[in-house]
């Protein structure tokens, strides 16, 4: 089937910045999500509907499509103890934290014993970005993904 609203998309990713430089990449067990439920970047949904399983192909979006533009003043303190992990945060890396709004990945930039100062802008953010996708697999969605808004299963949601 071709992907379309309320498709279960399974598939392998691959991203690096636009030198080559790898970032992430969805190692050996593919990834699952619910197709036109704002669960991915909207301009990724874009490139893959209507795609179909075995289909590969590469997009590469300019930071405005991807994760936004940096902002400078995103720096915030915050209470250590709202960090939810790593348990041993590092200076210049991604952490946890807890916030009103959820839970929000962050940069560290300065680490005291009681409060930390962190960069809140997505770590991304800025980067022009470069996805390598191949599609695994396409079904449609069951009842119980279509009112829990994301897909169940491998590389899905676990209840
Ligand atoms: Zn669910």
């Amino acid at each position: 089937m071709n992907i379309s609203k309320d498709s279960v998309v399974i598939f392998h990713y691959s991203l690096t910045d636009t030198a080559g430089e790898p970032l992430e990449d969805s190692g050996k067990n593919p990834v699952a999500y619910l197709h036109g439920h704002d669960g991915m970047l909207p301009a990724l949904e874009k490139a893959l509907e209507g795609k179909t399983a075995g289909e590969k192909f590469e997009l590469t979006l300019p930071a405005a499509e991807a994760y936004g533009e940096r902002q400078a003043d995103r720096e915030q303190r915050i209470p250590r103890k709202h960090i939810v992990a790593p348990k041993k945060p590092q200076v210049g890396s991604a952490a946890l934290v807890q916030t009103k709004q959820g839970r929000q990945q962050v940069t560290v930039l300065k680490l005291g014993h009681t409060m930390v100062t962190v960069d809140t802008n997505h770590p991304y953010a800025g980067m022009d970005l470069v996805f390598k996708l191949e599609i695994v697999d396409v079904r449609p969605a069951s009842a119980e993904e279509l009112a829990h808004g994301h897909a169940h299963g491998p590389g899905g949601h676990h209840h």
